[in-house]
């Protein structure tokens, strides 16, 4: 069972004795194709390549630490995504897993829309060209003048959090004189996490409206009577790295609720509803994620049926994934610069990086995989941990990995799956500067996000 990820922090340290690890692999060279981005492979002579493209080469032009973008496979997710759901629905990146202007492109020409939460990610996916009516606007808390840029823009859809923000929005759009559309968001009572969900969570969190406890259907009764707003339909996301699909449908089963009520009361059917993101993906060897088309139709029938069942016609389905589409793209390239083994515990293996990178692993206790990638190795597995370089104890990447016994400073290391909520949630912790994200494709590489540099630091710093 995967330790990994969760938005709340670490919950699972208690399923595995501290100092967890697996057998060591049959074959330290070999490359999971689970965890690695799709044209990762290793040449015969040992090296690894992306996009054709040798590692040794991309360290030497862009430096490391760096995040490595594989864009064919980014675009071939999004493809698989955007088919499998087909025309009666929409797909959503969920921007805040990786954004930027290179990446709007991407989307804007594979046929998929975007969700931003904030007026900067709002920025970057207006001036890489997305449609504003393909971008739908989350948050707890926008600003006013956050609202008012979305609705100025035209932005197709606010996802609305609380009855603050029904009225603040109403107001703003009337102000503008248009109606804004709106879904609003609901805590349905589910909460998913990788390999199980409870369907009795508390709402006891800060997002959304509640169904048990009344709120969503008083936030419809009031959106209803707003003149600067169109209710279009309801909104749910129940988690995140969920590899199970019961969470989701206990949750399209209690919006379908919802929206029945809705049509008893109000005489109303809304036409729209959006599942949210959350899918999981592969970490490590042992964790096995769906594919889009299973998910999709899964979705899709859940709904169908759901419906059915009430008496309403299908509405039409959004979905949001994030990581499920970026995250297994990347991979973040390290060099090694000590390797320091502790006799009878295990090898503590530093990096140029660390959390202000990747701070999943000290922030959620996830998990990664590892792998050197500037040489193959004949050498014995070495329990290793893979650290950074900061002034913290906890600046772990990867908790528990097997390296080759000759691993030395100057090789290069890999870490797979870093595409989602790495660069996104990086930090100038120690005053790193945060490192570039390198797109490689049939065109060679290229710098999409430069890296930081001391000017830009001094820069923002202005004594
Ligand atoms: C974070 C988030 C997503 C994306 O989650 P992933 O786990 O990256 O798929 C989608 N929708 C909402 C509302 C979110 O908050």
């Amino acid at each position: 069972m995967s330790r990994s990820a969760h938005p709340a922090g670490p919950r699972h340290g208690d399923v595995m004795p501290e100092g967890h690890f697996t057998a060591p692999p049959a074959d330290l060279n070999a490359l999971d194709p689970k965890v690695w981005a799709r044209t990762v492979t290793r040449t015969l002579s040992g090296p690894v390549t992306v996009g054709g493209v040798d590692v040794r080469q991309l360290a030497e032009e862009f430096g490391t630490p760096a995040y490595i973008l594989d864009e064919q496979d980014f675009r071939a997710r999004c493809r698989a995504w955007r088919d499998a759901f087909g025309a009666d629905a929409d797909v959503y990146y969920a921007g805040k897993a990786f954004l930027s202007r290179a990446v709007v492109r991407w989307l804007h020409e594979e046929g998929l829309n975007v969700d931003v939460c904030s007026g900067g990610e709002l920025t970057v996916a207006l001036s890489a060209g997305m449609p504003a009516d393909r971008i739908a606007f989350h948050g707890n808390n926008k600003s006013v003048p956050e609202l008012e840029y979305a609705v100025k823009s035209g932005v197709g859809h606010v996802v609305v959090d609380s009855y603050d923000e029904l009225v603040r929005l109403s107001w703003i759009a009337e102000q503008q004189g248009v109606r804004q559309k709106i879904l609003i968001r609901v805590t349905v009572g589910v909460e998913a996490h990788t390999h199980e969900f409870i369907a009795t969570a508390h709402e006891d969190q800060k997002f959304g409206l509640s169904l048990s406890g009344g709120h969503a259907a008083e936030a419809v009764r009031r959106a209803l009577t707003l003149d600067g707003l169109e209710l279009r339909g309801i909104h749910s996301h129940i988690g995140s790295q969920i590899f199970d699909m019961a969470g989701f449908e206990v949750a399209a089963r209690r919006v379908v609720g919802l929206l029945a009520e809705i049509k008893a009361e109000h005489g109303v059917e809304l036409p729209e509803i959006d599942l949210g993101g959350g899918l999981g993906i592969a970490y490590t060897s042992e964790d096995d994620p769906a594919e889009p088309a299973d998910i999709a139709s899964a979705l899709a029938d859940i709904v169908r049926r759901e419906c059915a069942s009430a008496g309403l016609s299908t509405p039409r389905l959004s979905v949001e994934p994030g990581r499920a589409i970026v995250g297994p793209t990347a991979f973040t390239l390290y060099r090694v610069g000590t390797v320091k083994p502790l006799e009878g515990l295990r090898t503590y293996v530093s990096v140029d990086g660390g959390m202000s990178d990747n701070i999943r692993t000290a922030l959620y206790d996830a998990e990664y995989s590892v792998a050197l990638v500037s040489r193959a190795s004949s050498a014995e597995p070495m329990l290793s941990r893979v650290v950074g370089k900061h002034c913290e104890s906890g600046d772990i990447v990867v908790r528990d990995a097997f390296l080759p016994a000759d691993l030395a400073p100057g090789d290069l290391l890999a870490v797979p799956a870093t595409g989602a909520y790495c660069r996104s949630m990086a930090s100038n912790y120690n005053h790193a500067l945060k490192p570039p994200v390198v797109a490689v494709s049939e065109a060679g590489p290229r710098v999409i996000v430069r890296r930081e540099t001391e000017e830009d630091l001094l820069r923002l710093d202005i004594g």
